[in-house]
Formats: C-alpha cells, structure tokens, sequence
C-alpha cells in the first residue's frame, strides 16, 4: 500500500488526509504547531494516526507522496528534507483533482476571489446545478470530493494553493486581477507570483474558458508571453469586446459564442467598481455554463456581500459603518475608498507587508476626512497622509478606534474599517478584527 504523509492538520489538511484513507491509501498526518480539537476529533474519527508538535523524520521521510498544506513555505526544514530525499510534493487541489470528474470553475486573483467565488456559486445553485463550494473557503475540496458528490466545483485557489499543482486542470478558470502580495513568499519576485497564479490556466484545452481582466496591466503583459489553449474571455471596464464582458452606457454586457446578456450596473446588488468586475467575471463564467440570462440578472441582483468585505454594518445617526477587515492589502483599500460617495472616517493599520500607500494618497485627497491609526505600526502611515488627510489619531485597540472614529463622524458620514493590512499584530485574523469592529460599532 502506498504512504501518504500530509504536512498540516488544518482545514486543507484534515481534508486531504480523509480523502487519502478514503482511497485506500496508508496515511499519515504531521503538524509543527498544535491541532484544533475540532481537526483532531476528525482524524480520529476517521482513524487516521497523526502527531503535532513535531515532524517525526521516520515518519515522514517513508511516504511515497507528500501532501504539503499552503500555509507550510516551500523553504521550511522539514519540505527541504523530503524534496531532497526525491518525494513528490503535491497539494491538496492536485490531489483531490486526482479522484474528481466533477466540472471545475477556479478562481484566483490578489482581491476579489471570495467574492467572485461566491457570486458564481449563488449563480450556479439558482440555476437549480448540483454544486460544491470549496478550495480557500468553506470545507476543503478534498473533504468533499472523499464524502460528497457534486457535478460541480466552484473552487477558490490562493497562489500557495496552485503552487504544488501539476496535472490539475480547470474547466473555467478565472484570474480576477494581479497585484502585489504575499511577495515574502516568491522571493520578493512578482515574476515568480505572476506565474504562480497563471498556473490555474494549466493543462487546459480550447473547449475550456480563461477568463481575465484585460484592464490589468500585469495579467494582459504575462499573457502576452505564454500560450494558453483555452477560449480567452476578458471583462473591462473600458472598450468594448467581441467575447466577454464590457460597459455599454449604464449597462454590463456579457457575450459569449453568439449570445448575449446585459443588465443595468444599478441592478448589481454589489455597489463598487471592484464589485463591478467581480459581477462581470462571474457572469461570464455562468454564461459559459449555459445559465439562463434571467437567472444571471436575478442572481448578481439578489447575491448578498459576503461578511468582512465592504459589509454595511449599521447606520447610527445617519453615520454608516462599513466592515471592509478583508482588505489586507492596498489595492482593497483603494476599491474601498473609490466607491465611497460620503466624506470617509477611516480606520487602518496592521502588519505592514512592505506597503506602498502612496497611490492611495489622491482618494485620501478627495474623500477622508480624519484617518483614526490602530495598532502598534502605524509609522508609515503617518508618513504617507500627514499632511494629506486634515486629521490623524493614533490607536491601540478595536475599542479605542470605533469610539475615536465615532467622535470624528458627522451626520452623512462613512466610518470605514478598510486597514490596507494583515491582522495578526492584535487579532487572530482578518474575521476576527471584522467582527471585533462590528461588535464595538454595535455597542456604540
Ligand atoms: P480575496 O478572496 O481575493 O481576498 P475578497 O473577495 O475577499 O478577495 O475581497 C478582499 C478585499 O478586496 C475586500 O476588501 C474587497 O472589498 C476588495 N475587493 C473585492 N474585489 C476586488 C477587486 N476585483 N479588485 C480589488 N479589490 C477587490
């Protein structure tokens, strides 16, 4: 019987590992850190030896394959030892893609993936399909390609995800946008992160969709350079295209082969122009599954936002709150600020991964009135919108900030947690600081 060692007893993990006893194979789960109880009650649940804490080398180095978690870097010790040794180092999507027959509609991009994921699924279970939601979000894939049985997969990929995938193939396969991020991970080359997202386009054939923004400098310029077999669909905001997605007046028009399908922007019922290309995106995807148009307008009309991204908190005294904790990065921020129609009290700050902010500076110009800092690394900051942003308040605390902001809002105000960062410097992650914001704002 072949080993499989997985390394990571999260979600993608656990997934991997159910489905490795599910066909049979002799596996083995390995975590440096501690396991949830939840995570450890499904592998013993499912029989499936484990340990945490550690890598026993013993263990490990014995697989014939190895399933590596995303969160584990391609450069920690013990993935070292194993490519040295001349095992195989799969992910998890690579291995489940294995097992599945299922249609595959995957999504990547630095921002909009949740939402666009989301989005195609609503579409897709309004058209009455039988359809599994997985990847970055939700249950795992693997989990469910071992205890379920769907005709279809919405799969949101992150770069770590596709990095590690070799004979996977998409059958829609969506790149939302490419900025930079996570550029720690690919020896601070965009070059390296540009591919890593381009690998969703693998392995595919002319009967499959890739569908891009050709507004995107970075993605249009790396498609100028590779071949892929697949039907090109692009949506813009800017020209109007044969096949895709564009703007006609107040209108979204998508065409694909000789069909067509448009509907007013203000029926979208995800304001923004980031929402705009996500909507666009998403229904050319549904196109391409042969979707009804009605139920394509009637979808991106009644799709609700998903938590933590430009979430409508509350109003009190005519002052809304908005939740935008997921923009971790500049580029979020940006699309936060850009659709936002009322002088802005905005609240940021985080884990800085070597952001620039300046290209933030003229919407901070325009909109932001008082900017409230929260979080102990706040110095950049300062250095980019003193000056720019009539006033500036230092924080230390989610209580501390709301309040602050609360203070600074006048009536017809937005106060908008949009943090440009990561989470971690004093919350657990991005949902966290999301719901933390919420419950202050509601405690107001
Ligand atoms: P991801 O899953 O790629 O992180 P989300 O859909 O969770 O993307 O959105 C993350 C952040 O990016 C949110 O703040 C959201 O408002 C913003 N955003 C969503 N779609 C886009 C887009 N197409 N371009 C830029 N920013 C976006």
């Amino acid at each position: 019987m072949s080993r499989i060692v997985v390394l990571g007893g999260g979600e993608s993990g656990v997934g991997s590992a159910v489905l490795a006893k599910v066909k049979g194979f002799d596996v083995f789960l390995s975590d440096m850190g501690n396991i949830t109880e939840e995570y450890r009650s499904v592998l013993q649940e499912w029989n499936i030896p484990f340990e945490q804490g550690k890598h026993t080398e013993d263990l490990i180095l014995n697989a014939d394959e190895v399933i590596k978690s995303p969160g584990i870097p391609p450069t920690a010790a013990m993935v070292k030892k194993i490519v040295d040794r001349g095992i195989n180092v799969i992910s998890e999507i690579e291995f489940a893609g294995r097992y599945d027959s299922a249609k595959k509609v995957c999504i990547t991009g630095s921002n909009g993936k949740t939402t666009t994921t989301s989005i195609i699924y609503h579409l897709l279970k309004e058209a009455g399909m039988n359809v599994g939601l997985g990847g970055n979000i939700g249950k795992s894939y693997a989990f469910q390609v071992a205890t379920q049985k769907h005709d279809i997969y919405v799969l949101e990929l992150s770069s770590f995800q596709l990095d590690d995938t070799y004979e996977f193939k998409a059958d829609i396969a969506i790149i939302t946008n490419i900025t930079p991020d996570h550029l720690d991970r690919y020896d601070h080359k965009m070059e390296n992160y540009v591919k890593s997202k381009f690998r969703i386009t693998r392995n595919m054939s002319s009967d499959d969709c890739f569908i891009f923004c050709s507004d995107d400098e970075i993605t249009i310029n790396h498609l100028s350079q590779i071949v892929v077999q697949a039907q090109k669909l692009p949506f813009t905001q800017k020209t109007e295209v044969k096949q895709g997605a564009f703007i006609q007046d107040d209108k979204m028009v998508v065409r694909y082969k000789d069909q067509e399908c448009d509907m007013y922007l203000q029926e979208l019922a995800l304001g923004g122009k980031h929402n705009i290309y996500n909507s666009m995106a998403a229904a050319i995807a549904a196109k391409a599954m042969d979707i009804d148009n009605d139920v394509i307008r009637n979808g991106l009309a009644t799709f609700q936002a998903v938590e933590h991204r430009l979430e409508k908190v509350v109003s009190i005294k005519d002052v809304l709150y908005i939740n935008d904790s997921k923009a971790t990065n500049v580029d979020a921020a940006w699309y936060a600020l850009e659709c936002q129609t009322r002088p802005v009290v905005w609240i940021v700050g985080g884990t800085d991964k070597g952001n620039d902010y300046s290209c933030l500076v003229p919407l901070a110009k325009d909109k932001v009135k008082a900017i409230v800092c929260l979080g102990p690394d706040v110095k950049k900051f300062h250095e980019s919108f003193e000056g720019i942003v009539p006033e500036m308040h230092d924080t230390m605390s989610m209580h501390d900030a709301v309040t602050t902001a609360a203070k600074l809002a006048k009536e017809g105000d937005v106060v908008l947690l949009s943090p440009c960062c990561a989470s971690f410097d004093l919350f657990k992650n991005f949902e966290d600081r999301g719901r933390i914001f919420k419950e202050e704002v509601r405690s107001l």
